[in-house]
């Protein structure tokens, strides 16, 4: 870290700060100028204590920080692009995933018809959720148990694997015993004890970035995961709060670039969430594709008028087809496989 102190500090002044840069564990190494005093405070800032209370001496006029927080995360600690294996669907490194299912898994006839549907489009996971965290206490919540035995079934019948949120690490054992990946979503993305329960469940974990969460957050909410263990992490950019009221959100195609720089993990582009607007879903996709997205997650319905959640986003059958067609010489572009 780099602390820089106030133009014309005592020379006590100076040494009280590099006492305490000691103290911290770090080696100090002061840089005088005519005018003001830089101190480098050597030794790695993420094992290390944070310098940042330094600025409570008035002497100090701030602190800066040099690494990364994220360690595991970076691509620094692991050039390379990493694969998950989601039980021999490859993620990452050129291999393109696509997941898509309903938003809510709602009944049988339901879940079944697009969990074939999908697969024939050429779909490997299946999504739905069967506990859906939801803005109204009044609105449908999910089948809860009943949505994962039918999520059970759609895997056995159609050998997709399966992606399903869990929203509390009272049902992570629960959830785990189904899924194949466990969904954290957008407003659980910083809830850090959740995270280190799935973490422990050994499953490979889709992390959402939340509505309003900075990358670098997003990327140190992964960083929980790798630090406990677990190295089957997907980021997934869902969209972000804005002032646009056109979308529901801002889907982020910047923040996927940075992650897929910043990070070696795969990053997943969630486009139903991303716009909340079905007819915008394929345009997405193909600028999901563009910048360089590991996969897709797309919401798909029988019948959104139907729906009982996020009806508005979600496309049907057909589209879903036509949006698979669309986005396959974007994929052979960027020199992926589907
Ligand atoms: C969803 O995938 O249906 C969902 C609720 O996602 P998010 O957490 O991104 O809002
Ligand atoms: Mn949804």
């Amino acid at each position: 870290m780099i602390i820089v102190l106030r133009p014309h500090s005592s020379q006590s002044a100076i040494d009280e700060v590099i006492a305490e840069v000691s103290k911290l564990g770090y080696e100090p190494a002061p840089i005088h100028g005519a005018t003001q005093t830089v101190i480098a405070a050597i030794g790695d800032e993420r094992t290390h204590q944070n310098l940042e209370s330094l600025s409570a001496f008035p002497q100090v006029e701030s602190v800066l920080r040099v690494q990364k927080r994220y360690k595991l995360t970076s691509r620094e600690s692991r050039p390379n692009d990493t694969i998950v294996d989601v039980d021999g669907v490859k993620i990452g490194g050129g291999h393109f995933a696509l997941m898509a299912g309903p938003c809510s898994v709602e009944s049988e006839e339901q879940l079944l018809s697009t969990a074939r549907a999908v697969k024939a489009a050429g779909a490997t996971i299946l999504r739905g959720g069967a506990y859906k965290p939801r803005t109204s206490p009044y609105e449908f919540q999910g089948l809860g148990k009943e949505g994962l035995r039918l999520l059970e079934l759609a895997k056995r019948e159609t050998g997709l694997k399966i992606v399903t949120e869990v929203l509390s690490e009272r049902d992570v054992e629960r959830v785990a015993a189904t899924a194949d990946i466990l969904q954290i979503g957008a407003r659980n993305a910083q809830n850090y004890q959740l995270l280190i329960e799935c973490a422990k469940s050994g499953k490979a974990i889709l992390l959402k970035r939340g509505m309003s969460e900075r990358i670098e957050e997003w990327l140190l909410a992964a960083e929980y995961i790798l630090a406990h263990g677990n190295p089957n992490v997907l980021l997934c950019e869902r969209g972000i709060r804005t002032f646009e009221t056109y979308t529901r959100n801002t889907l982020d195609l910047a923040a996927v670039a940075i992650a897929k720089k910043e990070s070696h993990l795969p990053v997943i582009v969630d486009p139903s969430q991303g716009c909340g607007r079905s007819d915008l879903v394929i345009a997405l996709c193909r600028g999901a594709v563009a910048v360089d997205a590991d996969g897709l997650i797309i919401e798909v319905h029988p019948n959104p008028a139907e729906a009982m959640s996020d009806g508005q986003q979600q496309v049907d059958f057909a589209a879903f087809e036509e949006l698979v067609a669309s986005i396959q010489p974007f994929v052979a572009a960027t020199g992926r496989k589907m």
